[in-house]
Parts: structure tokens; C-alpha cells; sequence
């Protein structure tokens, strides 16, 4: 109706609609650049075995240095991504670039650290998703087994008979799942008892929720007792204080990733944080 009438009743609305739809487009533009020219990065966090107080794996979370904004996260432009189906090629770029740190680890001394990509929505439905994965672990010629794709309830319970055809066919070829964010949403572990997932990741708001609600800690206790009865490992995201931590290893939680360990940082840092870590655990012997 808009473009029929340019008279004045939907000027003020047209407008808003101008500066959105403008913003919007413009992002998109530079989202499609950054991903030719190089401006997407990967920061990388560590994840912690309570048990063994080793770095288990690390989860991949995209970054980008725009050049005029500086260094933008996820969560500004995951959606104009997802909106835009610019997340499936970018998708693909952050497996190709985790399986080749994956490797670079093993060179520099840590073979059988973890590397864990987040899986969009939208690329999870991706119709030549398993095909694009398999081309890329085969180009790349990695070990799968380190290999772990996070999904959320949601990206799973759309189409359960999808998402379990999915799984089941890269988990065949070695790939793990976990799910992440888990308690946000509205499915169930046992919804998903029948899915190969060997990775359950407590959303980070309950974890910050200790100590000022108790509902947070039966939700903790119930996800990881359930979790565990199930034979699925229990992350929890979003650790920052040594309560939290206290908590959660009293409820024998497997792994914790916080800040209260370390922060997603760039791959050389990364390197230099597993390093000095395999130093002072030398000292201690
Ligand atoms: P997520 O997968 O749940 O990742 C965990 C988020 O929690 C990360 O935010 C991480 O930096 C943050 N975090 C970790 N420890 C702490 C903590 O102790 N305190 C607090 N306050 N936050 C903590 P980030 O990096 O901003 O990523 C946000 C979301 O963007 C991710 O949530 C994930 O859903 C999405 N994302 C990131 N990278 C990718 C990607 O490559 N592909 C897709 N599809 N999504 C991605
Ligand atoms: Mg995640
Ligand atoms: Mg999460
Ligand atoms: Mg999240």
C-alpha cells in the first residue's frame, strides 16, 4: 500500500521503515564483505574438566572487526545473518576454520582438545548441510571425534524427524552434539533421549542465578542428575565466581566455561593460555 499512495498518512511509518530496512541492508552488505574480505574471526574459549582441572576443549565464537565499527559479537549480527541467509556460508567458513585450528592444535602439542562450532537455525536446515559438513571434514582430513556441533532445543524440535536423520548421519561419521542453552526453551531431555547427543550446556542465566534464586539450583541439580542418568555430560556456561564454581562442582557438573577460567580470546592467546597452563602443571609435579 505503501507504494501506491505517496501521500502523508504513512510518512512518519515510511520512514522508520527507511532507516531499518536501510540499516538493515547496509549490514548485510558489509556482513557479505567481511566474509570475502577476511574480517570474520574466531575467538576461542576454553572449557574446563572439573575432575581433571584440564582444558577439555574450546568452544568457537565468531567475531568482527569492522573496519569502522571494531570488533562486533554475535549477537549484533547473528540475526541480520540468520535474516539474510548470509549464516550458511558464514557457517560453513567458521567448521572449515575450527578444523583447521584443530589441526594447528595437534602440531603445537594438544591433540585431543575439542573444538566445538555453534550451528545456526537456519544452517541446520540447510538442505545440503550433512553433504557441505562431510566435504569440509574430508577436505580438511580431521579427526571428527574432536568435532562437536552445538544446537539449540529449538533447532532441533522444529522437525524432530529431521534433526534425528541429521545427527544420526554425522554422528556416523564421528561428529558429537551437544545442546546448548539448555533450560530456555520448552523441550525436555527425555524429547531428546532419543537423539545422539553426548553434551548437555546449562544456559548461563541460571548459572548467574545462583545464590539469588533457589529455583536456579533444583534446575541445576535436576538438568545434571537427569542429564547423568542419561549418560550425557553436563557443561555449565557462564561461570564467573568461585560460589558458582563451588556449586556447581558439588553437584559433580562435568565442565564449567566462564570467565571465572578464561574469556574467548583470539587464537595466538589462546596458545600462549594453553602453554602456560601446561608449564605450571609441570611445576607442580
Ligand atoms: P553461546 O553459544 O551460548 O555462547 C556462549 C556465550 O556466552 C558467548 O557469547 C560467550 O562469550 C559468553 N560467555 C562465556 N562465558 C561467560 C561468562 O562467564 N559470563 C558472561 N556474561 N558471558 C559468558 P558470544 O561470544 O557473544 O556469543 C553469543 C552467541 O552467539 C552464542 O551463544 C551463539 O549462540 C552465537 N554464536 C557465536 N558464534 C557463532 C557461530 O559461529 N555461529 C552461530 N550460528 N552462532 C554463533
Ligand atoms: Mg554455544
Ligand atoms: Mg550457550
Ligand atoms: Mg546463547
Amino acid at each position: 500500500e505503501a507504494k501506491r499512495d505517496p501521500g502523508t498518512s504513512y510518512r512518519f511509518y515510511d520512514r522508520q521503515l527507511h532507516i531499518s530496512a536501510g540499516y538493515q541492508l547496509r549490514l548485510e552488505g558489509d556482513l557479505r564483505n567481511a566474509l570475502r574480505g577476511r574480517e570474520l574471526e574466531l575467538y576461542y574459549q576454553p572449557r574446563i574438566d572439573l575432575a581433571s582441572n584440564e582444558v577439555r576443549g574450546v568452544e568457537c565464537l565468531l567475531r568482527w572487526n569492522h573496519p569502522k565499527r571494531g570488533l562486533v559479537g554475535p549477537d549484533e549480527f547473528i540475526p541480520v545473518a540468520e535474516r539474510s541467509g548470509l549464516i550458511v556460508p558464514i557457517g560453513y567458513w567458521v567448521i572449515e576454520q575450527a578444523c583447521k585450528r584443530l589441526k594447528e592444535a595437534a602440531e603445537l602439542g594438544f591433540p585431543g582438545l575439542v573444538f566445538a562450532v555453534n550451528l545456526s537455525f537456519r544452517q541446520f536446515h540447510d538442505r545440503k548441510m550433512t553433504e557441505t559438513i562431510f566435504r569440509i571434514i574430508f577436505n580438511a582430513n580431521v579427526d571428527t571425534s574432536l568435532l562437536e556441533l552445538e544446537l539449540t532445543e529449538s533447532a532441533m524440535m522444529h522437525d524432530p524427524e529431521y534433526a534425528q536423520r541429521c545427527l544420526r548421519e554425522l554422528n556416523q561419521l564421528g561428529i558429537s552434539f551437544a545442546l546448548d542453552d539448555f533450560g530456555t526453551g520448552f523441550s525436555s531431555l527425555s524429547n531428546l533421549q532419543h537423539l545422539p547427543i553426548s553434551l548437555v550446556k546449562i544456559d548461563k542465566s541460571f548459572v548467574q542465578d545462583l545464590g539469588q534464586s533457589a529455583d536456579a539450583e533444583h534446575i541445576i541439580r535436576a538438568i545434571i542428575s537427569l542429564a547423568h542418568s542419561l549418560q550425557i555430560s553436563v557443561v555449565a556456561e557462564g561461570v564467573e565466581t568461585e560460589g558458582q564454581l563451588e556449586f556447581l562442582r558439588q553437584q559433580h557438573c562435568d565442565e564449567i566455561q566462564g570467565y571465572y577460567y578464561a574469556r574467548p580470546m583470539p587464537w595466538a592467546d589462546l596458545v600462549q593460555f594453553l602453554n602456560e597452563r601446561d608449564q605450571s602443571a609441570c611445576l607442580q609435579l
